[in-house]
């Protein structure tokens, strides 16, 4: 086989469907985000589609113990979390976390993406006969992790308690049963009915599995996402999130009770075979959800933000997704337009907003997703929103009829 010709022509496949990724080659400065540096495009630019949510990412708490941690203990945690990888900043961080949600245990990963897939795919595989009920929207690693577990699997229409309630009644009574799902689903920015979900658990006798990976640290008196804002953080039998999206850093983990972590520990492959977080990298997760958990300033000039570039893209009729969420979803509905605006929003503009074009969403809801935060200047968002008139202008996209004025 001509191995080298093989990956190519998949590789022009790509390309002519529009789909090859490029990346932007950013060097962050500390201290100036939302502003980096594009080696591989104009040079400075503002970053408008971070997932460092809320800026902690150079919060000089998380900083300074990282540098801490760092000069402590060193660079790696130097094995698995079973051969001489658990360290006391683990340990600190798994009940910072058990706390943050108000659960008996935590247990951390080196991702979001790795939790979900071992969680997941432990719990449905070795739960015998588990049927595993999956939002059709949920992420690539739950699905992976239900997909891993060879576990039956029901997809149930996104958000649809109807539905969702006749797939759980058209099984056995007595089959374990867990409904995976998301409280803020990050293309659309819409949010799960969680209490409702519950609800339909207790009735036939489910487990719940939620991922609240874009709302931890945004949502809730202390950060603990939609659940702890709703009050439902005890109904759901297992939460999990992330470190790297509004915490700033990196990992990811479960909160549930002693045995289901335990159990997860004790049997997840993806969990006892890789090496354990840097501990500086612990360290720092943990100030960011203390920080956190005591300040919702954060959360609070986020949300503000929020609203004021909405209110802002409504002035000039772009049309966006309303939702109840941090996310904003400008509709370009044209995959060549949508990449051609991203374009030229780096060149002409310095500005950075990655395309989202199919497949990772539907064709024809091709879109700029969004994501302000507090550390965003006024003058970050005059800039955005004149950029994207003049280019709605060139690309000759229909606006929205102007609101009332
Ligand atoms: C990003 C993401 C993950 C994975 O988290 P990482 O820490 O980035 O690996 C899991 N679930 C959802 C919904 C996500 O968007």
């Amino acid at each position: 086989m001509d191995y080298t010709g093989f990956f190519r022509s998949e590789l022009d496949r790509l390309r002519l469907e529009g789909n090859y990724r490029k990346f932007a080659e950013l060097e962050r400065h500390r201290g100036r985000f939302p502003v980096a540096n594009c080696h591989n495009g104009p040079g400075e630019v503002t970053i408008w589609c971070s997932n460092d949510y809320l800026g902690m990412g150079q919060h000089p708490k998380v900083l300074s113990a990282m540098h801490e941690a760092l000069d402590r203990t060193g660079a790696g945690a130097g094995g698995t979390r079973n051969i001489s990888g658990t360290t006391h900043d683990h340990v600190i961080l798994e009940s910072e976390l058990a706390d943050l949600h108000n659960k008996e245990a935590a247990l951390l990963f080196t991702s979001g993406y790795v939790s979900n897939w071992a969680a997941l795919g432990t719990l449905a595989a070795r739960i015998p006969n588990c049927v595993v009920l999956s939002d059709a929207l949920n992420h690539a690693s739950m699905i992976e992790g239900i997909r891993h577990s060879r576990a039956q699997k029901v997809i149930w229409k996104h958000n649809d308690l109807a539905d969702l309630e006749a797939k759980l009644a058209a099984l056995p009574p007595e089959q374990p049963k867990l409904i995976a799902f998301e409280s803020v689903y990050s293309m659309d920015g819409d949010i799960a009915p969680i209490a409702a979900i519950c609800d339909l658990a207790d009735r036939y006798g489910a487990m719940t599995y939620l991922d609240e990976v874009h709302a931890v640290g945004l949502y809730g008196p202390r950060g603990g996402g939609i659940a702890e804002r709703e009050g439902v953080m005890d109904r759901l039998t297992i939460i999990q999130g992330t470190l790297g999206k509004a915490f700033g850093v990196m990992g990811g983990y479960i909160a549930a009770s002693a045995e289901i972590c335990d159990f997860v520990r004790s049997f997840a492959s993806g969990f006892i075979f890789t090496t354990a977080l840097p501990p500086a990298l612990a360290a720092g997760a943990a100030a960011s959800i203390r920080h956190l958990k005591a300040s919702s300033d954060e959360r609070a000039a986020q949300q503000a933000r929020v609203a004021q570039v909405r209110a802002r893209l409504d002035e000039i009729g772009l049309p966006h997704i309303e939702n109840p969420s941090h996310i904003i979803p400008v509709m370009v509905g044209d995959p060549v337009k949508c990449k051609f605006i991203s374009d030229m929003l780096l060149r002409e503009h310095g500005i950075y907003i990655q395309p989202i074009n199919y497949p990772t969403v539907p064709k024809g809801t091709e879109r700029l997703r969004i994501t302000p935060s507090p550390v965003h200047s006024q003058r970050d968002i005059d800039r955005l929103i004149a950029a994207l008139g003049t280019l709605w202008a060139r690309c000759q996209l229909a606006r929205q009829p102007l609101a009332a004025q």
